[in-house]
């Protein structure tokens, strides 16, 4: 079942609840658990929900005493929290600042002295996922998005293993006119991270994105190519890119790049095609990360940054 379809039948389930009596409420939360089950969200997770949804009725609404419309509201409200609760890390992940340049600028040297270039304490911001996932895509878009915000920005190609990855992110970068840097000769994706970290913070860039490779499968070759840049360019934030389209897989690869990278954001990617989502829903559960920002399409506009009120809202029209 589609994310659309979903908030079709959360949001019936809910309607459906006339006189609120009990076997109404019964019906409505095997109604939900059932579209949630069918959306690919973790039967641990859903079986959780069920069980603080049942909590929370018994404890906040009065059988006898409740108007049939109060018990209503409560119960949607009940239902909203608790489903914002799946997507909700309560993890607040780092804020980019921007630079004193005044402050730390590199000013010409004078002639004969050697020129020593301070490194500026840029916000680094290091993309892990899986080939496809929309790395690329999104560190433009993301790159976009802090632009117009008036930060300096720079975008590291460091995806030496896809022929063409430097192109298809130099492309993205020139049309969007960020500053980016790359290598056609080496092949040494730590040393062209490195590279591109230093000169964009020897130039004083307030954010310095770096895209890696990514492979199809969750092999121990990319998480050690992720862990050896990680060292080498020492991020403030790794955010891990999810196709929300892959279902049930999204779980076990979020868990596994967790080890691995240990990821403090997520950005999930694809809500615009015929994703489920609920995969999506359970890496971030079980992760307990935050969802940063989703990908709503192609284009480099098509990004938002995630809320969990909002995107339940909108789930539920
Ligand atoms: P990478 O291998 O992880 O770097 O993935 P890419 O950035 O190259 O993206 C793979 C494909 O997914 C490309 O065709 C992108 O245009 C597409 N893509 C990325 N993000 C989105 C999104 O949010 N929605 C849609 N519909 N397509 C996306």
């Amino acid at each position: 079942m589609v994310l659309a379809d979903l908030g079709s039948r959360l949001r019936n389930a809910l309607s459906s609840v006339e006189s609120v009596s009990e076997t109404e409420v019964q019906a409505m939360i095997k109604d939900i658990c059932t579209a949630l089950l069918e959306s690919d969200v973790n039967v641990r997770l859903v079986a959780k929900l069920r069980d603080s949804i049942r909590n929370k009725i018994a404890q906040e609404i009065k059988k006898d005493t409740e108007s049939a419309a109060n018990k209503r509201k409560k119960l949607q409200k009940i239902v909203f929290d608790e489903l914002c609760g799946l997507v909700d890390s309560h993890e607040e992940p780092p804020k980019p600042k921007k630079l004193n340049r005044a402050k730390t600028s590199n000013k010409p040297t004078r002639p004969g002295k050697k020129s020593v270039k301070k490194a500026a304490d840029s916000h680094v911001i290091m993309f892990v996922g899986l080939q496809g996932a929309g790395k690329t895509t999104s560190c433009t878009k993301l790159a976009v998005y802090y632009k117009r915000r008036g930060f300096k920005v720079g975008l590291v190609c460091a995806d030496t293993f896809r022929a063409g990855a430097f192109d298809q992110l130099k492309q993205n970068a020139i049309k969007s006119l960020i500053p980016f840097y790359g290598s056609y000769l080496e092949t040494d994706p730590v040393k062209v991270a490195s590279d591109g970290v230093k000169k964009f913070k020897e130039e004083m860039f307030d954010i310095i994105i770096v895209d890696t490779s990514g492979r199809h499968k969750q092999e121990q070759s990319l998480f050690d190519e992720m862990i050896q840049i990680g060292e080498a360019v020492q991020p403030t934030q790794t955010i891990m890119v999810l196709d929300a389209a892959i279902g049930q897989a999204a779980e076990g690869q979020a868990k596994a790049f967790k080890e691995s990278a240990n990821f403090g954001s997520i950005i999930l990617t694809k809500l615009d095609g015929h994703a489920k989502g609920g995969g999506a829903i359970s890496a971030v559960a079980t992760t307990q990360t935050p969802i940063v920002f989703i990908g709503t399409g192609e284009h480099v506009g098509d990004f938002e940054v995630f809320k969990p009120t909002s995107f339940i809202s909108k789930l539920l029209g």
